[in-house]
């Protein structure tokens, strides 16, 4: 996202309100001789991705469910809301990057779970036991040895 102000390509946000049909950023240019604020909004292209779940049903995806999903992992642990609100809008980009009108929650899962181990092993764990289900009885395990 380009500063307005002088270009620079990078910027972090500070701030994040959704509604139906757009999603409102606050943004602070990482440009040190800027530093200035401006607002981006984002059309929310509607009905353009599917997350498949495992029993096979197809659902519309939603950013807002995975947030929440993502929030809760976090609850109480000593990261940022910024940090958190920077990984979420990562991982939203890559799912879209992939051009593809289905995705797997698995894929969805793996993904954020990579995200927030990276983060707070905690919130890992908290979120891999709800979204991967710990498939392999050995990965957890393992994350709960790293603790
Ligand atoms: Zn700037």
């Amino acid at each position: 996202m380009e500063c307005p102000y002088c270009g620079y390509t990078k910027s972090k946000v500070t701030d994040k309100r959704s509604s139906d049909s757009s999603v409102r950023r606050r943004r602070e240019c990482l440009n040190a001789k800027c530093k200035k604020r401006f607002t981006t909004y984002e059309r929310i292209e509607k009905g353009d991705l599917y997350v498949i779940k495992k029993d096979g049903r197809r659902e519309k995806f939603n950013i807002e469910k995975l947030e929440t999903g993502i929030e809760r992992a976090f609850e109480k642990r000593p990261v940022s809301q910024e940090e958190i609100q920077k990984m979420i809008q990562e991982v939203e980009e890559q799912i879209r990057k992939r051009g593809k009108k289905e995705i797997k929650t698995s894929v969805i899962g793996d993904l954020v779970s990579k995200k927030i181990k990276r983060l707070d092993k905690v919130a890992y764990i908290r979120f891999a036991s709800v979204y991967r289900d710990f498939e392999d009885i050995q990965d957890f395990k393992e994350a709960i040895r790293e603790v």
